[in-house]
């Protein structure tokens, strides 16, 4: 060593800081290398700029890298860059002082909260001092850029003090060097050291060698531009950061200037591996800011009905020392997660609409995803709802319609959309539901999923549409047009007479008892004898079996049976009333429990089995008397 050492106090808030340090009992220390990586970065970038205005730089042909090296003998870890170096008044202002906003905050929240909190260093990490964490002493030692300057050695065991001491035959750059804590020698392996600068630093734009090999050998994809990038490097980043091995169903791309700085790379996997029951996907797009690892897999970023894709969403507007805690609330992590959500929908939007087989087959992996999201996310719901595909009565078997493709097509003086929930199109077709849409033209939508009812009555309504369950007792269809008409008259010709009908509804609901809450004739069956529809407009039958199927309890609420005045069974039930009331008691109740299954409402079938040998067994006796 040359000249003399001088000895500096540290600022009383420096003090403040590396006590706590010192002392904390914060379990994830290994950090404290993200933050010296992401210091030597930026270094090195400055420098990059600076030798553009400069017309001479010291050591201008040294090559921008940082050189990690582990002792494992003698228990020091050396971090080495080529930046921009600092001179020793920067030295003694910049490591003495507190400079950066990480910092000051730590600062303030820590006078707030008036105690040793050890979770506040990893809500705002503290930058080049986090280093104290793992070291019993560090010493910096740098040399500026700056043709004229002088190197110098900073050293510090954390406490009151630092000194300074001028080095010479330093190269341009920084070199911190940190001799661990009895507790922190694993930081002098090299194993350990590569694995957190994967974890963390994997993307930095400069090559970061530990013992001479280059550790981070992947680039930060997504802040390049799109037109320099091929499908093959897009594929082969998916596979990396998704750990995957198939190739990704798309990608989004997106970068933005303002209101943020982003720059995101999202993949949709081939499969849902929800589907194919593996369980809760937990997310898979990371928090980056400037290539530098914030969050991994993180909560914060996207919705949780967006858990299915894969990748980065990077800003340097966020603060790197931000943590998992304060990412939670973070203001500016909500204003991320709002304005990649709608850009990520407004890109399947455009989908949907110039790819339409891709969007299909998309649809069909992860619909399910928008679904809960439409259910859930009040902020995008109107957005979501245009994105939902259903079969109808008018598209073919397995094509999709839209809502709004179902608007264009709705009849005059139609003012709800219909929908009807069953196993398959072909239950529903077959089924008492769709009877009346099909005699008076009106699209009915097929919902085959459980949750899809869920879904629509979330939505309750769209552009101003109401949307509405078929199987509602209060159905208001579009007045019929002539023809309808011709044929409601026809069909009336064979009907009951209403003093009987009357009279046979409220018998029924004699027998039904507590079972039913009304038997009402019916005005919109054509081939079925009876339908169960429901008064309430919430409990449709398919959201009585989703709340079933997640409680057993659930006690099914009273429906209304209609019943068709024209059929011949309805009008031979009539008849027997009078002739036999025991047996007719007996099929009105048959007629109520084959009603209840073609709402999927069928619960305990021993009585049902029974009652239908019953009937059998008179019907095979009336054949051979
Ligand atoms: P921050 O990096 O958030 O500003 P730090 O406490 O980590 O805060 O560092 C304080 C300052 O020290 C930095 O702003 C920078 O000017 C300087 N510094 C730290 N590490 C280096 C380095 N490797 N090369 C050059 N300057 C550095």
């Amino acid at each position: 060593m040359t000249g003399k050492t001088e000895t500096k106090e540290f600022q009383a808030e420096v003090k403040k800081l590396l006590d706590i340090v010192i002392h904390s009992l914060y379990t994830e220390k290994e950090i404290f290398l993200r933050e010296l990586i992401s210091n030597s970065a930026d270094a090195m970038e400055k420098f990059r700029h600076q030798k553009l205005m400069e017309e001479e730089v010291f050591d201008a042909d040294a090559s921008l890298e940082i050189n990690i090296s582990a002792n494992d003998q003698e228990h020091t870890l050396t971090i080495t860059d080529s930046g921009i170096g600092m001179t020793r008044d920067e030295l003694e202002h910049n490591l003495g002082t507190i400079a950066h906003s990480g910092s000051k905050t730590f600062l303030t929240e820590l006078d707030q909260a008036q105690q040793k909190e050890v979770n506040l260093i990893g809500q705002f990490g503290v930058g080049f001092y986090s280093a104290f964490m793992v070291a019993k002493r560090v010493r910096v030692q740098s040399r500026s850029y700056q043709v004229d300057a002088e190197g110098y050695e900073w050293s510090s065991d954390g406490t009151g003090s630092f000194t300074l001491n001028p080095e010479s035959g330093l190269h341009r750059g920084t070199k911190v060097i940190i001799e661990l804590n009895d507790d922190a020698f694993d930081y002098a392996k090299e194993e350990t050291i590569k694995r957190i600068i994967k974890q963390y630093s994997n993307f930095v734009s400069f090559p970061i060698k530990v013992g001479g090999e280059t550790v981070n050998t992947v680039q930060a994809l997504w802040t390049k531009g799109k037109d320099d990038i091929k499908a093959e490097e897009y594929n082969e980043f998916y596979k990396f950061i998704a750990n995957a091995f198939d190739e990704p169903m798309s990608y989004f791309h997106f970068s933005a200037d303002a209101p943020l700085a982003i720059k995101s790379l999202l993949f949709v996997p081939e499969d849902n591996i929800e589907l194919m029951g593996f369980g809760r996907m937990e997310p898979g797009v990371s928090l980056y800011c400037q290539k530098v690892l914030i969050e991994q897999h993180s909560k914060n970023i996207l919705p949780e009905w967006l858990r299915f894709l894969k990748g980065v969403v990077d800003s340097e507007d966020l603060p790197l020392n931000i943590s998992r805690q304060a990412l939670q609330d973070n203001a500016l992590v909500a204003k991320l997660k709002k304005i990649i959500t709608s850009r990520f929908l407004k890109f399947l939007k455009d989908q949907a609409k110039n790819e339409v087989e891709q969007y299909e087959k998309f649809w069909k992996t992860f619909g399910i995803f928008l679904k809960e999201g439409a259910t859930m996310d009040y902020t995008h719901r109107d957005d979501l709802a245009k994105l939902l595909r259903f079969e109808s009565s008018k598209s073919e078997e397995g094509k999709l319609i839209s809502l709004d493709d179902y608007i264009g097509r709705m009849r005059e003086g139609q003012d709800d959309i219909y929908y009807i929930n069953g196993p398959t199109r072909h239950a529903i077709e077959t089924g008492p539901y769709s009877e009346v849409f099909k005699r008076r033209d009106v699209e009915i939508i097929y919902t085959m999923e459980p949750i899809d009812d869920f879904v629509f009555s979330h939505l309750h309504e769209y552009e101003g549409k109401k949307l509405v369950s078929a199987d509602r007792a209060d159905l208001k269809l579009p007045e019929k047009t002539g023809e309808d008409t011709e044929e409601k008259e026809a069909a009336e010709t064979g009907k009951l007479d209403e003093p009987i009908a009357q009279t046979l509804t409220k018998w029924m609901k004699d027998v039904l008892g507590e079972n039913v809450k009304e038997v009402a004739i019916s005005n919109r069956l054509v081939d079925s004898p009876a339908m169960i529809v429901n008064p309430d407009g919430f409990f449709t039958s398919s959201m009585e079996r989703v709340m079933r199927a997640t409680n057993v309890e659930h006690k099914i609420a009273g429906k209304n049976l209609e019943i068709n005045t024209g059929h011949p069974l309805i009008k031979g039930l009539a008849d027997m009333r009078v002739a036999d009331e025991e047996f007719a008691k007996t099929i009105v109740k048959q007629i109520y429990d084959n009603a209840m299954i073609q709402a999927g409402l069928m619960i305990e079938p021993r009585d049902m089995v029974e009652r239908s040998y019953q009937i059998l067994e008179r019907a095979v006796q009336k054949k051979s008397e």
